[in-house]
């Protein structure tokens, strides 16, 4: 294969635009693109037809307008370019408008009342910031979804606005350090993506990964993760052929995934792409779970992105690599080499500090799901908790500059911290932390939270547009300073006096740390119900209405979506081990509680003498778990009919939490320890052992 050739090959990217559009119409669409700008109804029409025929080139029949729906995954409807001509003919037509513009009959995508409010229909846009490409013989448009008065009523909406508040406030700081030529600050992601893969075989046997993603029952085999021999271990020959596919066909559409290796769990693997723009980076790690799932199949395996899929061995998270980058090919984050661009760094790297510390409860929210809550304060992941890692070297320099003291740095030359001598800052000092929720490493930060299931949008809308809010802060305070150095200084100093509670080094995962978070009066919110009423608080309100991110309005219908699929997911899950424990489990146990029983009877028959301590242990320990199951699974469903009397979205959720949930934990207690005294063979289905261990 030739890479070069194959890389963005299904992609209708600039240099496919340069080689095929008419020079002005790229010089116009160029520039839109660059600049974030509308495009114009006659480059559009032109654009579509180049794009057609290039699509066509490639095997293409159909077109679709590919959008993020608030379901997490990516939706489509597809139109075949076939259009019939008076005569009988047809011809293969796709005009601009049907380029820049869809109508899509969204009723059944959620929309938290919000269409219910308004027009029922939504509408589909051209995001000419995210290219064009080819799945199948389909040519794929990315697009934004909103309501018909422009209600977002999706995950890139969003994510475009925050990115473009982000931009506007970062050059107002850039202007007032000189960088009259930047025209645009973007905000770059780099999202490592995790997940497990298994036999397909094992996986079709077991309704609980089929129909939730994770296994809702099984006791844990002999060896786990203990031996810590997974962790970037060699790859086996077959899951090596997964990962060469998955890394063609993904380099064909243009994401350009780098590195594979094998994470901390029995069958647990990584793949991180290259970093991109949000945006980009948003739409290509859609599109890289979409390929792994597809490709797994074809290998013989199961793909599953579920933040926790088996209790006991780590589960699957997303690090969210950010930084903000000019068009000038600037890292706002890069700390730089002399004194001047360090205080541009510096005021940077504190507005993120600021941002952290005011919107905890936005960006745990934006990682809060059924599934991730699993995995968010267990000893693997970084707890419910929001805080900064910063590294020995940063934090030193920070502290110094707040008590206006001397600060050493690794090569012993003293700077004194003053005004005009900002201290130099040593490059990639940043130590290793791999505790914390979100750590500076080096050049950008690396949000570690995400689940696996997750699209990233809405942790970088969260980043973007706090970042921007406070930005904004500081450039009101800056353009009207007199002596730009001093206010710049008195911002960098100030903040970190207000703020450094949120910046912590040590252990995350360690009890001391909660303690002393807690007194530190950081923001605790271990599940999603706990979370979300935060996001409709007048501060997060004021500021994404500022900030012309969200309306109040799109708060409220996201609060309401977000509560909702909390409890769809419980419920779902509920309803499926009901039916497994009465459909599979509790037949499994009776049958081989009879065969015990029927041994014992026929060996008594036999020897009418012989003690049977084995056999009959067995039958009553089986017939006592069972009759504990049955029990539970009775409490279970009680607890599930409950739920349609609960009033109100939260009170819902906190049913699905403390009752239902809390229930099928019960529950699966007793179905593990049945398991581990039940015939392998007698199971209904494959366990932990067989699961977890990849041929
Ligand atoms: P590490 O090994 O320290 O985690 P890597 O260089 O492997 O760092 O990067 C991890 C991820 O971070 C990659 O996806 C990479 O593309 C991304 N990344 C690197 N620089 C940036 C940046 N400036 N902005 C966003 N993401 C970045
Ligand atoms: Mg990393």
């Amino acid at each position: 294969m030739n890479l070069q050739e194959t890389f963005g090959s299904l992609v209708f990217n600039d240099a496919v635009m340069r080689q095929r559009l008419p020079k002005e119409t790229y010089r116009v669409l160029h520039r839109t693109i660059a600049e974030g700008r509308t495009l114009n109804a006659e480059v559009a029409s032109v654009v579509a037809n180049t794009m057609k025929d290039w699509a066509i080139e490639k095997g293409a029949t159909h077109y679709t307008h590919w959008f993020q729906p608030m379901t997490g995954i990516t939706a489509e409807k597809h139109d075949s370019f076939l259009s019939p001509i008076e005569g009988g003919g047809a011809i293969m037509e796709f005009s601009g408008k049907e380029l820049v513009r869809g109508e899509s009959d969204a009723s059944s995508f959620p929309s938290g009342g919000l269409r219910s409010t308004f027009e029922a229909r939504g509408y589909t846009a051209w995001d000419p910031t995210s290219y064009a490409f080819i799945k199948g013989d389909t040519l794929c448009i990315p697009t934004a979804f909103c309501g018909y008065g422009g209600q977002a009523l999706d995950k890139k909406t969003p994510l475009l606005r925050s990115m473009q508040a982000l931009s506007h406030q970062a050059k107002r700081i850039l202007r007032l350090f000189g960088h009259n030529d930047v025209k645009r600050v973007i905000a770059t992601v780099g999202p490592e993506q995790e997940y497990f893969l298994i036999d397909r075989e094992l996986y079709e046997k077991r309704k609980d990964l089929i129909y939730t993603g994770r296994t809702l029952l099984g006791a844990r085999p002999p060896k786990g993760q203990e031996l810590d021999d997974h962790y970037f271990g060699n790859l086996k020959p077959r899951v090596a052929a997964f990962m060469r596919e998955v890394d063609e066909e993904l380099w064909k559409l243009g994401v350009s995934a780098k590195t594979e290796h094998n994470e901390a769990a029995p069958c647990q693997h990584e793949l991180a792409p290259i970093f991109t723009t949000a945006n980009l980076a948003t739409d290509h790690n859609q599109l890289t779970m979409e390929t792994m799932k597809r490709v797994a199949a074809k290998h013989g395996f199961a793909c599953l992105l579920h933040e926790k899929p088996f209790a006991g061995v780590n589960g699957s998270g997303k690090h969210n690599n950010w930084s903000m980058s000019t068009d000038t090919g600037m890292n706002l984050l890069e700390p730089g080499e002399t004194p001047g661009e360090n205080a541009q760094f510096l005021l940077f790297l504190v507005a993120v500090i600021k941002a952290v510390d005011l919107h905890q409860d936005l960006l745990r929210i934006s990682v809060a799901s059924a599934g991730n809550d699993h995995r968010l304060g267990a000893s693997e992941a970084p707890p419910a908790i929001i805080s900064i890692f910063l590294g020995d070297e940063l934090e030193a320099i920070l502290e110094a500059l707040e008590h206006h003291s001397a600060y050493e740095a690794g090569q012993r030359t003293e700077v004194n911290i003053g005004v005009k001598t900002l201290p130099r800052i040593p490059k990639d000092t940043t130590d290793r932390n791999r505790t914390s929720p979100l750590a500076f490493t080096g050049n950008k930060f690396e949000f570690r939270m995400p689940g696996s299931a997750m699209s990233i949008s809405e942790a970088n809308v969260v980043l973007n547009t706090a970042v921007a809010d406070v930005l904004m802060g500081f450039a009101e305070q800056l353009e009207k300073a007199e002596d730009l150095r001093a206010a710049v200084e008195q911002i960098v100093v100030d903040t970190i006096t207000n703020h450094k509670r949120i910046i912590f080094n040590g252990n995350n995962y360690s009890a001391e740390w909660k303690e002393e978070a807690h007194r530190r009066g950081l923001l605790d919110l271990p599940s999603t119900p706990d979370a979300l009423p935060y996001l409709i608080l007048p501060k997060n309100i004021a500021m994404f209405e500022q900030q012309r991110v969200y309306t109040g309005e799109e708060l409220h219908s996201r609060y309401e979506i977000q509560l909702e699929n909390y409890c769809k997911v419980i419920s779902i899950e509920a309803h499926t081990m009901l039916d497994i424990v009465n459909k599979e489990i509790i037949p499994a146990i009776m049958n081989y509680s009879r065969q015990a029983a029927e041994a014992a009877l026929s060996k008594r028959a036999l020897i009418p003498d012989l003690q049977l301590p084995c056999e009959e242990k067995l039958v009553k320990q089986l017939s006592i778990l069972l009759g504990s199951i049955s029990a539970k699974a009775e409490a279970l469903h009680e607890s599930v009919l409950a739920l349609s009397n609960v009033d109100t979205p939260l009170h819902q959720a906190r049913h699905c939490r403390d009752s239902i949930f809390l229930a099928m934990q019960e529950l699966r207690c007793l179905v593990d320890e049945a398991e581990m005294i039940t015939d392998e063979k007698a199971w209904p289905f494959p366990g932990y052992g067989a699961l977890l261990t990849t041929k």
